[in-house]
């Protein structure tokens, strides 16, 4: 067996038992990495040395931790969450050269639990897309189909978990960035509540929607990771200090009597027909086990894009106004510091976040703050109330996770509007700040995986991993893997 193809838990028991060794594991990654990356290209640096001296280590230091969750573990991480020591470029010409002096948060406590970081994976710039083509260094592939984007903007993410080139990964989700991929690369991906995990060290896109989260080869992975990067953090006033369940204690409970939402205005014309196909037939599936779908309205969701890319870009153009070349990151001198301002950020960034910044500074300015900025936040009220009014009648809501399966590259890079679109089923969860995740529920005829979505109450990510591992449990999806 190959053992870049373990998942988590697998690989932690292996481990456990003795019968591999973090070092064993961990070369098998990188030899994986060099038969497929050329193909795939879903890092932006890989920190091959580190890892494997770290993975070497017999010292005292692996033996205390080998009790831990992720003790010989090689993650990936999405390249804006920052990591000490090990350069955090966003994607952007603007950090191409930024070594945080500090790891963030969620690196804190993969490193306590001993994980390896294998690498930094490529996104969207400043993880603003839905194609992993915004990046400034190259274009993420996905794995099932090498012409096709992977999703994004966690695209380096979900593409390094689909092609076994990692045994877990880390995405961060504004608008769907983790789960949108996911269901494209045919794996789990799971953006927590809203404060649920520590934001300090991811860089800021848009701060009141931004959540990191898993991006893994099965659920109950997941749950093992929310485990770990869960909880109250004082570095982050925004991370709840509410109690943190064993998210795994979940896995395996029947999910008899469930009432599943089944919101029809997610199942709206011009969809994918095997998209629609597959989600209903998942629907079904999910009946059997005994769950009972509900047929419920989110009357505000056709509201959704429109006001999401008011708030993000407004979040956004504040949150990207550090760089400029004066703090941190690329400076390109001119005449004088106006000039200066000017060059380097026509240089460092690229044209989707110079478009958002404008949009974003545009909506928030004085006459067109109250039009703009103001009434989205009203619209995002709306939002918030469809789902608490939904969540009085059913445990947990259930959608496809995407319109249609992974696009072709090239397809919507001209049309900005239309990549835009892609998100249309995931951005309600992050505008009303409750949790959701995406798992493989089947494939087109010409083999693209297809992503059910389950969205829970409030810090109820237990009731959507339950039912998520049930479903999974009965079919075979997540088995399949892409050929490279
Ligand atoms: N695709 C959406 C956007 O471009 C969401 C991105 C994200 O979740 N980071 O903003």
């Amino acid at each position: 067996m190959d053992l870049y193809t373990l998942n988590l838990e697998e690989a932690r028991a292996v481990i456990d038992k003795g019968e591999v060794s973090p070092l064993e594991l961990t070369e098998a990654i990188f030899k994986r990495i060099e038969a497929v990356e050329d193909k795939v290209k879903a890092y932006v640096t890989l920190t091959r040395d580190q890892a494997l001296n770290q993975a070497k280590d017999p010292g005292n230091r692996m033996k205390e931790e080998s009790k831990a969750a992720l003790f010989g573990i090689p993650v990936a991480i999405k390249d804006n969450i920052c990591t000490e020591g090990i350069r955090t470029t966003c994607s952007s010409k603007i950090l191409e050269n930024f070594i945080p002096p500090y790891d963030s948060t969620v690196i804190k406590k993969l490193k306590g639990q001993g994980s390896i970081l294998v690498g930094k994976t490529n996104l969207d710039e400043f993880a603003m897309g839905s194609s992993t083509e915004n990046s400034a260094f190259g274009h993420t592939r996905n794995p099932w189909d090498i012409t096709r984007i992977p999703g994004g903007s966690s695209g380096g993410s979900a593409a390094a978990v689909s092609a076994d080139m990692c045994i877990a990964a880390l995405g961060s989700d504004t608008g769907g960035s983790i789960r949108q991929p996911a269901a494209f690369c045919g794996v789990v991906g799971l953006k927590p509540t809203y404060g649920r995990v520590s934001r300090y060290g991811l860089v800021a896109f848009a701060s009141s929607l931004d959540q990191i989260g898993p991006i893994t080869k099965n659920v109950k992975d997941a749950a093992i990771l929310l485990n770990v990067i869960s909880g109250h953090d004082p570095n982050d006033s925004t991370s709840a200090g509410i109690y943190v369940p064993d998210f795994t204690s979940v896995i395996g409970q029947d999910i008899k009597g469930l009432k599943l939402g089944v919101p029809k205005e997610y199942f709206m014309e011009g969809m994918d027909r095997e998209v629609e196909e597959a989600v209903k037939n998942a629907i079904s599936k999910l009946e059997s086990l005994g769950a009972i779908p509900v047929e419920i309205s989110l009357p505000h969701t056709r509201y959704a894009v429109a006001a999401y890319y008011i708030l993000a870009t407004s979040e956004a153009s504040s949150n990207l106004a550090r760089y400029d070349g004066v703090k941190y990151g690329l400076r390109v001198e001119g005449q004088d510091l106006v000039d200066m301002y000017m060059k380097t950020r026509e240089k460092g960034f690229g044209a989707e976040v110079k478009r958002r910044i404008i949009l974003g500074t545009y909506t928030l300015s004085s006459g067109y703050y109250d039009a703009y900025y103001k009434k989205a936040q009203q619209v995002r009220t709306l939002i918030k109330q469809d789902f608490d009014r939904a969540f009085k009648k059913v445990d947990a809501i259930v959608t496809p996770t995407t319109p249609s399966p992974a696009f072709k590259a090239g397809e919507k890079t001209e049309d900005p509007l239309q990549m835009y679109l892609a998100d249309i089923f995931t951005i309600s969860v992050n505008l009303a700040g409750v949790p959701g995740i995406s798992i493989p529920c089947g494939f087109t005829l010409n083999n693209l995986p297809v992503g059910l979505q389950i969205i829970g109450k409030h810090f109820d990510e237990e009731t959507i991993l339950k039912i998520a591992y049930a479903y999974e449990q009965s079919t075979d999806w997540h088995k399949r893997k892409p050929k490279l």
